[in-house]
């Protein structure tokens, strides 16, 4: 295009140069008057020769500069999907290598067992008996697996609306009294009359998490203490144990799926319960949070808001 705009540039000033010429009343000679303005061909070529390189530097540097770019903002779209796929990754491999040991398990006794001729009747009972206790723990890990595979799915999730946390936490309580009792641990609570935003079903499992943790990690005797108390548009539930406590090293990992402490390694559970209270709380735009002195207790705050959210 600047190729042929530049032969029309010659071509308009020769007509113009004659047409001035001509409007002159001097005697100019004929060879003169006819002379072309461009008269160096050579000179027009290289003037399209420069252009030429000028067009393809300026392209090129353009060319790179929106490259860059464009690698730098794909890079940062594409980061929260490569986030996304690497945790899932990663819950996929952490949820295979917790379901293979007592899976191995029940394989291996089921193994053994059928190899013995002498297996008696009593025996192979006792067996499925313990095998059934391996399945339900099983399947208690494969509901927690579930849960929290269904945060993913978060948007999906709808809060139904009101919820008296107070009457909610009230039931929680009498439901694990008999469990409790058991260990002889006492309630102690302070609840008022309190509502949050939510669904009642989520802020039910939250509430029997922590109250479970709290009597699981008593000691025999224990107090549990439940308060709930308003503050600037939030709600503060809290639940205070004063059983084994948790290392300082230990309380950032503590929400971390799979983590148990090692002291616990041996005892039931998967180290799940606290990283699905924690997406609950998160699911209702709230905070979770923990203090505790090691062999002296714990104390789990939960912070929710009061009103809908948008
Ligand atoms: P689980 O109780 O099944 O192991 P959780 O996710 O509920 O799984 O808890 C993770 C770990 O946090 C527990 O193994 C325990 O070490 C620690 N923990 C949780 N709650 C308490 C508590 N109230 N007191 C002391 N330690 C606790």
């Amino acid at each position: 295009m600047l190729s042929i705009e530049v032969d029309r540039f010659a071509r308009m000033s020769q007509i113009r140069y004659q047409r001035d010429i001509e409007r002159i009343d001097l005697p100019i000679p004929a060879k003169i008057r006819q002379l072309p303005i461009f008269s160096d061909p050579e000179l027009a070529s290289e003037t399209k020769q420069r252009i030429k390189f000028v067009l393809i530097y300026i392209n090129g540097v353009i060319l790179l500069i929106s490259g860059g770019l464009g690698y730098l903002l794909a890079g940062k779209t594409l980061q929260p999907i490569k986030e996304m796929v690497d945790e899932q990754n990663r819950f996929i491999s952490d949820a295979s290598h917790e379901l293979r040991t007592p899976l191995t398990a029940l394989k291996s006794s089921m193994e053994v067992h059928l190899r013995d001729r002498k297996l008696t009747l009593q025996q192979a009972k006792k067996l499925i008996r313990e095998n059934i206790s391996d399945v339900n723990k099983l399947k208690t890990l494969s509901d927690a697996l579930l849960t929290l595979a269904s945060f993913e799915k978060r948007k999906e999730v709808k809060l139904s609306g009101k919820v008296n946390l107070s009457k909610l936490v009230c039931e929680c309580m009498e439901d694990l009294e008999p469990l409790a009792k058991e260990r002889h641990i006492m309630f102690k609570s302070n609840l008022g009359s309190f509502s949050v935003w939510g669904d009642m079903h989520k802020l039910t499992e939250l509430v029997t998490i922590l109250l479970d943790n709290a009597i699981k990690y008593s000691k025999e005797d224990g107090l549990v203490s439940l308060k709930i108390r308003a503050e600037k548009g939030f709600v503060l539930f809290s639940v205070k144990d004063n059983g084994i406590g948790i290392k300082k090293d230990n309380l950032p990992l503590i929400f971390d799926r799979f983590f148990r402490a090692e002291e616990q390694r041996n005892t039931i559970g998967y180290g799940l319960g606290l990283a699905i209270a924690k997406n609950i709380v998160e699911l209702h735009r709230g905070q979770i949070s923990v203090e505790s002195i090691y062999g002296k207790g714990s104390t789990f705050i939960v912070k929710l808001p009061q009103n809908k959210f948008s």
